[in-house]
């Protein structure tokens, strides 16, 4: 990049006003030329605790898209964790993906030293483009890693996480207490969509699944009694619930219309297209159990694991997912605002 080209680059980020108004803490910027390394790692909050949050390893088109992205994924985290009830913060880091690796381990012992000289102020994770491999590895050099091979797969804890916070928006919005005989459609039957429908089977829902992965539907047609549908217009069933476990912004402008179930609560991460269409989907009676605040039990998982908590204790605090959904609703209804909106507040609430 040239000098002007990097000027223009910055003029267009205005970084240091974004930092500000969104209310970061700080951004790190490496380059290893022995291993080809260029990373960031974006520090939104330490108020609860050290920032946790991925390492996301991926091709970029520019700098400035690598560094948007840790900055956007950093503030996720630190609303995630704080709605969670966590003692950590929000942070997030961003591995540009070189178009020759020639040695994928020497790179991440070079990002491990990046994480190293922050001394714990960044706790390191699996995100996209990572393995627990590169985690293992990055733990040669710090411990700050939060996923490494021993910790296991987090899928389960957010499927359980989102089980409960389904069975919380039930009993909100049908007054239930249990989901017999309610219609649940699960877009995406990946590892925590499996899971979840394990879940619901066990707890007498009828279920519908889809999937791109024909092998991962047919499992569940076979264990679960499961109709296939396609996962074109999936969301567009007649059915109670519609539970998005693939695809981020799977709620827009085209899919809500044409939404019949009258709760939306899954494990995918940031299923709204844009923040409106949380207003969107309330206008239309539609309850929508925000994202981050449902899914969270993979993130709870992962801050045991680095702090050694028991599993009695993640599995208590999972639990919580339930009070947490159920308060936005209230809360939702009390002050007419949309789910997410009232999940935002209260994340603030707690990172003030
Ligand atoms: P996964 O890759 O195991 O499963 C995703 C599934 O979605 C796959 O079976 C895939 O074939 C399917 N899929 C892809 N495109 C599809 C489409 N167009 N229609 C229907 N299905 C489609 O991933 P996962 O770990 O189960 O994660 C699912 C979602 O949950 C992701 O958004 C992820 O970010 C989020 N999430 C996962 C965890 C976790 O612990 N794994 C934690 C929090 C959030």
């Amino acid at each position: 990049m040239t000098v002007s080209e990097m000027n223009k680059t910055a003029a267009a980020l205005d970084i240091f006003d974004r930092l500000k108004s969104e209310g970061f803490g700080d951004l790190h910027l490496k380059v290893d030329a022995a291993t080809g390394l260029q990373a960031i790692i974006a520090i939104h909050s330490t108020k609860r605790g050290p920032a946790l949050g991925g390492c996301r390893f991926i091709p970029y088109d520019s700098s400035q898209d690598a560094i948007i992205d840790a900055m956007r994924l950093a503030k996720g985290m630190s609303y995630k964790t704080a709605i969670a009830g966590l003692p950590v913060g929000g942070g997030k880091a961003v591995i540009m993906k070189p178009d020759n690796l020639t040695d994928r381990p020497a790179l991440f012992r070079a990002f491990g030293h990046f994480v190293q000289e922050l001394g714990g102020r960044y706790i390191t994770a699996l995100d996209s483009g990572t393995t627990l491999t590169d985690m293992d590895i990055i733990s040669e050099i710090t411990p700050y890693v939060g996923s490494k091979t021993n910790d296991g797969d987090p899928a389960p804890s957010t499927a359980q996480g989102v089980f409960r916070g389904i069975q919380s928006v039930v009993k909100y919005k049908f007054k239930k207490d249990d989901l017999k005989g309610l219609h649940i459609a699960i877009q995406g039957v990946g590892a925590v969509g499996y899971l979840l429908a394990r879940h619901l089977h066990a707890a007498g829902a009828v279920l519908s699944v889809a999937d791109i992965n024909t092998e991962a539907v047919e499992r569940c047609k076979r264990e679960f009694g499961a109709t296939i549908v396609d996962y074109h217009t999936i969301h567009a069933l007649e059915c109670d619930i519609f539970s998005p476990c693939a695809l981020g912004a799977i709620l827009n402008d085209n899919t809500i219309p044409a939404i019949k179930a009258s709760i939306v609560a899954g494990g995918a991460n940031n299923q709204l297209a844009k923040e409106r269409h949380g207003q969107v989907l309330r206008d239309r009676g539609i309850i929508y159990a925000p994202d981050y605040a449902i899914n969270g039990g993979g993130i709870i998982h992962a801050a045991a694991r680095y702090f050694h908590h028991s599993d009695a204790k993640a599995a208590q605090h999972i639990e919580e997912i339930y009070n947490v959904i159920y308060t936005i609703c209230e809360r939702a209804d009390k002050q007419n605002q949309p789910t997410n909106i009232i999940a935002n507040s209260i994340a603030e609430e707690r990172l003030r």
